[in-house]
């Protein structure tokens, strides 16, 4: 039995999440199902199936879609090819980026066209990092966190731009910059990276967290991106740490003397996971908060959505004897309910 767990602060979904699982959500209230969704809509297999059993298929390609049907647009963002596609094929595309993505796809963009060679630090075959790679693949040198600046040779070492995928280790994206502001030292990179609060605010509470713990219990999914980030930021900080999808993932030798347990959760974790673990530990002390900050971000639901939402309530309305005198479109109360009660909604 454990004595203490430290619970961080924050954990679990972001505001990208959020608005993707409430879209996603929205689409099946809307359509009839089967209802496509162009790669996973976020890297959790929990929520993943959860939709499936909801009546969403999930493809990797588009042409799985069948012609004129609706489809959504992952939060990890598509290749421009890909979007095109959809709508050439699908009668409603929904595109769920997340904000913080198409930030970068705006950055890529810009860059190319101001003839800066770019280099990206990604995962290779990431979603995120496949569909920005895909927005100039002619200005883009992809290099993973652990090759570096590697060899790469710019036409104009005066203009290079070093980007990169929102869900990386702050201490990757550190050393990574430092070896290419000391080879190029007019290097262009965002004002403060590319890395997103949601992936910077997670790693910092488990860095504050690394000391007191003997080890840390990351729950989330094998393919996100920023889950493995915070395994890697305790174990660079000399922490144990695994990841985990759920509670019956947890190894009984990985409690064997420790004492103190670290637990979050990447941005694309229900909470409920988090919860099964707490009850299943059961610390002999309790556990206690790792608090850093607090998060207040919101993303409205993507335009397509509120627009498509906006027409049909009119058209419901037009249809009713009585217009309702007070009538909003449905998606102007979305700040008031979140991913977790819209899977509750689907799961029922
Ligand atoms: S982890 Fe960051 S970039 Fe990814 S969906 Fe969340 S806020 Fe957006």
């Amino acid at each position: 039995m454990v004595d203490r767990i430290i619970v961080a602060e924050p954990r679990g979904f972001c505001a990208g999440v959020e608005m993707a699982i409430k879209a996603l959500t929205w689409m099946l209230r809307i359509f009839a199902v089967p209802v496509y969704c162009y790669h996973e809509i976020v890297h959790n297999a929990w929520v993943v199936r959860a939709f499936e059993k909801a009546g969403v298929v999930f493809v990797n390609d588009i042409s799985e879609v069948p012609t004129g049907s609706p489809v959504m647009l992952s939060a990890h963002g598509s290749a421009p090819q890909v979007v095109e596609e959809a709508q050439n094929r699908a009668a409603v595309v929904i595109d769920a980026v997340c904000p913080l993505v198409t930030k970068v796809h705006h950055e890529v963009k810009r860059m190319s066209q101001n003839g800066y060679d770019i280099l990206y630090i990604g995962h290779k075959r990431h979603d995120e990092a496949v569909g920005t790679v895909a927005v100039a693949p002619e200005a883009i040198t992809m290099v993973s966190p652990e090759a570096g600046v590697g060899d790469f040779a710019p036409k104009d070492p005066s203009r290079v731009a070093l980007l990169a995928q929102t869900t990386l280790g702050m201490h990757e994206w550190g050393a990574v910059h430092d070896q290419a502001s000391e080879r190029f030292p007019e290097l262009w990179t965002a004002r403060r990276s590319d890395l997103c609060y949601a992936t910077t605010n997670r790693q910092t509470v488990v860095q504050s967290m690394a000391e007191t713990c003997d080890m840390i219990l990351v729950v989330g999914s094998d393919n996100s991106s920023n889950t493995q980030a915070l395994v890697r930021v305790a174990e660079d900080l000399g922490t144990t740490a695994h990841r985990i999808d759920r509670v019956d993932d947890i190894i009984p030798e990985w409690l064997e003397g420790v004492s103190v347990v670290g637990l979050t959760a990447g941005a694309s974790a229900p909470e409920h996971l988090v919860q099964e673990v707490i009850d299943a530990l059961a610390p002999r002390h309790g556990f206690e908060m790792a608090h850093v900050t607090d998060e207040e971000e919101y993303f409205p639901l993507p335009r397509q959505l509120r627009v498509f939402t906006a027409l049909l309530g009119q058209v419901v309305e037009a249809g009713l004897t009585v217009p309702a005198s007070d009538w909003h479109a449905w998606t102007d109360f979305d700040r008031s309910w979140t991913a977790t009660d819209a899977l509750s909604l689907i799961n029922r």
